[in-house]
Parts: C-alpha cells; sequence; structure tokens
C-alpha cells in the first residue's frame, strides 16, 4: 500500500501545489483509491452482497513477469474474520488488491457471494468494501467531514453514534470546537490514536459488508490500544473482515489465519493449531510474546528465497 504514497511524500518540499493535493487525497483513500486500470465489462451489474461469503479459487498473480501470488485457495464465511500475517513483501497486500479489483488474476477466480469480482461494477465493489488502515488519512476539514466523507447524508445523530461507537466522541467533545474543529494538515494536530479513531468512525458509519484492516504501528499508549481493540471489535462484529497484522496479538481470535511466505499460503488455521505446528506462525509468536530471542535462521532464509 504504501509503495504508492511515500515516493511522492518523500519529495514533499518540490511537488507543487497540484501535486500535494493529489499525494493527499492518495493518502485518504489509499489501497480504496487506487485507479483501476481495469475496464467494467459492459453487461457488469452491481455487486450484491447477502452473507458477505469470500471465496478464492487458485488464485495467481503477478504485476510482471514474476508471479507474486501463487495458488491462493481459501474461502471466508459471511460475517468471519481471516487474518494475513507473513514478512513483507510476502504478498498480504497484493492478495487483497486483488479483492478490491485494482488488478485482475492471471488465473482462477475470487467471488463474493458467487459473483466473480470481474463481473460487477467497480463502483459497487469499492463501495462494499471498507478499509481502515495506515493509508486512510484526515484531510483538512472539519471532525465531522471527516467522519462522514463517502457517506454524504448522515445525519448529526448518526455522526455522534458512529464515534461513539469509535471511542472517539469524548475526545471530539473536548477539541476546540467539537465536531466542527478542523482537523488534518494546517488543522488541530491530533494524536495518531485520535486519527485512528475518527478513520474507524467514518467506517462505522459507511457499514460497508466487507472490511479490510491493515493494522496501524503507530506507537500509542496502552490505554488508548484498548479503545482501539473495542473499537475495532464492534466493527468487525458480523462483518466479513480481512485483517493484516504486524502484532500477532491482534489477531489472535481471528476464525482463520493464514500465513503467507513468498506468496504461497505456507501455514493456515487458528491461532491454537497454528502453535501446535511449530512452523513460522509459531516462532513468530514466540518472538513478538518475548518467549524466543530471535527468529531461527531457517525461516529468514526462507523469506529471502
Ligand atoms: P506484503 O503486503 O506482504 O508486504 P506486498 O503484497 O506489498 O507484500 O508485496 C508483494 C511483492 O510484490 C513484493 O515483492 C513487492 O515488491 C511486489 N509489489 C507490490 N506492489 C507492486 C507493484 N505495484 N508493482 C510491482 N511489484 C509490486
Amino acid at each position: 500500500t504504501q509503495r504508492f504514497i511515500w515516493p511522492m511524500a518523500q519529495f514533499g518540499q518540490i511537488i507543487n501545489m497540484y501535486q500535494r493535493a493529489r499525494a493527499s487525497s492518495a493518502r485518504i483513500f489509499g489501497l480504496m483509491d487506487e485507479p483501476s486500470r481495469l475496464a467494467e465489462d459492459p453487461g457488469a451489474e452491481d455487486l450484491a452482497v447477502g452473507e458477505g461469503d469470500v471465496v478464492y479459487d487458485d488464485v495467481s498473480f503477478g504485476y510482471g513477469e514474476e508471479t507474486i501470488v501463487e495458488d491462493v485457495d481459501f474461502s471466508v464465511e459471511g460475517g468471519e474474520t481471516l487474518a494475513l500475517v507473513g514478512p513483507t513483501g510476502a504478498g498480504k497486500s497484493t492478495v487483497l488488491k486483488l479483492l478490491l479489483r485494482m488488478y485482475d488474476v492471471d488465473e482462477g477466480s475470487i467471488e463474493i457471494d458467487g459473483q466473480n469480482v470481474r463481473d460487477v461494477t467497480l463502483k459497487s465493489l469499492r463501495r462494499s468494501i471498507g478499509y481502515v488502515g495506515q493509508s486512510s488519512y484526515l484531510f483538512y476539514g472539519t471532525v465531522r467531514e471527516n467522519i462522514t466523507y463517502g457517506t454524504f447524508d448522515a445525519t448529526d445523530e448518526e455522526v455522534r453514534e458512529a464515534a461513539e461507537a469509535a471511542e472517539a466522541h469524548d475526545f471530539i467533545e473536548n477539541l476546540p470546537d467539537g465536531y466542527d474543529t478542523m482537523v488534518g494538515e494546517r488543522g488541530v494536530k491530533l494524536s495518531g490514536g485520535q486519527r485512528q479513531r475518527v478513520t474507524i468512525a467514518r467506517a462505522v458509519l459507511k457499514d460497508p459488508d466487507i472490511l479490510i484492516l491493515d493494522e496501524a504501528t503507530s506507537d500509542v499508549d496502552t490505554e488508548t490500544e484498548m479503545l482501539i481493540q473495542r473499537s475495532l471489535d464492534r466493527l468487525t462484529a458480523d462483518r466479513t473482515t480481512f485483517a493484516i497484522a504486524h502484532r500477532l496479538s491482534t489477531i489472535k481470535d481471528a476464525d482463520t489465519i493464514l500465513v503467507l511466505e513468498g506468496g504461497e499460503i505456507a501455514e493456515r488455521g487458528t491461532h491454537d493449531e497454528l502453535l501446535s505446528n511449530d512452523g513460522l506462525y509459531a516462532h513468530l509468536w514466540g518472538v513478538q510474546a518475548g518467549e524466543i530471542d530471535e527468529l531461527p535462521q531457517e525461516f529468514i532464509d526462507r523469506a529471502q528465497e
């Protein structure tokens, strides 16, 4: 995800205003708004989501010659949470870009409630999928506008309820102008944990059928982390969720965990099942829990292959 954003940010000092505006809108939408170069089928119909079952059938994909995602095969029942873990570059974001149809699969298919993502309108597909993550940013505008973005007809009451569900209402009320406080670049500076909760409120209001969570790595205190976790639990309950996690503790309760290595599914199961497998996941867990000092060399070698 970030690959598309940071190269622009690094040139921040020399880019002109026009590019600046484009860079910041790219940041707001991140994964969701990467322009799709794909054509829509002339007869495409809107995606109709029922249960929210998602099936990847032997999906392979490469950006160029090289295969990046190979024979990825899994299904998620409506309402369940599937977590994707694995080393940087393993293909986690790529797997989800294919769901959003940022790119088309080379082989296999992806279906949502029996509808191939290739056959539905892009607008309905993107509308059905919400994104909360590292690249969802705030734009310069009021807190209210930042929450209602994408849901233009929301009432003040609905905005407040979304903020409450996101554990954001209390701090918003304490800002100089409450919901009318200007935030984002040049606005009141919010902490990382506050910004995250505003973007969670945005997703609560959007109420998408399917959610993609790309765990933010921002440092927050334990209290804020607890609030964020609680609001995410509310947001993901009964909603098909794909979570990319860096800290394994946040996805411990996922219904299924897929461990990706070099674009392939290396392991799959629940947290407990994976621990007893004693493979990559169990070792990553050991490192993060402080039980072992470092990842055994064999796993590092494999990740670099
Ligand atoms: P992860 O999310 O697990 O860190 P990614 O899906 O971002 O992994 O990346 C998987 C591989 O695909 C990496 O080798 C990365 O360099 C490559 N890659 C990602 N995006 C692109 C792109 N737009 N063009 C070419 N290669 C890409």
